[in-house]
């Protein structure tokens, strides 16, 4: 029995051996396999299912509400999902547009409001991600001629100057208040200007934009929290603003800084979508 035992150890030590040769040549081959099959366009199809997942939870958006990207390899183009609530967004529902809202072979419902993406890409070359959303907090400032401006350090990268577009200035009062046609989407974007990164639409939400995702989602969860902090410090009496010079540090400005990835990070995999972050996020 002795002699059979140390005959098993020893083969067991033998192919344990050979295994261990042969570790780098199997250990390396799935890993290049995955590098292969996530893509910049990919993973950046992924990021945007993140984002969705993000504005969701962190009621952002409810049932209605979107986030997008430009495409990363065709500015004329971008992806939104298909007519569907934030926190349903998987990888299946993401669509391809022409900045014109016309979608690229696919032909489920879209959002009525995709032309505001439209637009916004058009008018503005500088950035490749957009949203709009609905976020209660933030219609005061649209609805009063009282200006959203940052207060908490958290919300500086929105920018000091915060403009409100009313649709009945071009449009009419007849108009249902959402953005339905390019021509619509084209004002809203004029109204956002060649710099600012957040518009306000009187009565309805908000729209913003910003050359980094990760900027964007940052920017916009903490967007309606400092509504909420300036209409209670309305309140108490006069209020200090962030000055241009403070906004202008945000660290979720420089999207690859540690600190505006942390949230990136934590926040995705809260949303129970930690396994599409790339690689280096996880
Ligand atoms: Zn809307």
């Amino acid at each position: 029995m002795a002699k059979k035992a140390a005959k098993k150890t020893g083969a067991k030590k033998a192919a344990k051996k050979a295994s261990a040769k042969k570790a780098p040549a199997t250990k390396a081959a799935p890993r290049k396999k995955v590098a292969k099959l996530v893509s910049k366009l990919e993973q950046a199809k992924r990021d945007l299912v993140i984002a969705n997942r993000i504005l969701a939870m962190e009621h952002v958006v409810d049932a209605y509400g979107h986030v997008s990207i430009r495409h990363p390899e065709d500015a004329g183009r971008f992806f939104v999902s298909r007519s569907l609530s934030p926190e349903s967004v998987t990888l299946d529902d993401i669509v391809e547009y022409t900045l014109d809202g016309k979608a690229i072979s696919d032909t489920r419902p879209p959002y009525l409001e995709r032309f505001i993406h439209g637009a916004l890409y058009e008018k503005r070359p500088d950035i490749n991600n957009a949203i709009h959303a609905h976020a209660e907090a933030t219609l005061p400032f649209g609805l009063t001629g009282t200006p959203l401006r940052p207060v908490t350090h958290m919300s500086g990268s929105m920018g000091t100057e915060v403009p409100v577009w009313d649709i009945a200035d071009k449009f009419g009062n007849g108009t249902n208040l959402l953005v339905t046609n390019r021509e619509q989407g084209l004002d809203l974007a004029a109204k956002l200007g060649p710099t600012n990164k957040v518009v306000l639409m009187r009565g309805h939400g908000f729209s913003a934009v910003h050359p980094h995702l990760i900027g964007l989602i940052t920017m916009s969860v903490y967007l309606p929290a400092n509504a909420r902090v300036l209409l209670e410090s309305l309140r108490l009496g006069d209020v200090r603003y962030m000055s241009d010079e403070e906004a202008a540090a945000r660290f979720d400005n420089d999207p690859m800084a540690p600190a505006a990835r942390r949230g990136w990070r934590m926040w995705a995999k809260k949303a129970g979508v930690g396994d599409l972050l790339a690689d280096w996020d996880r």
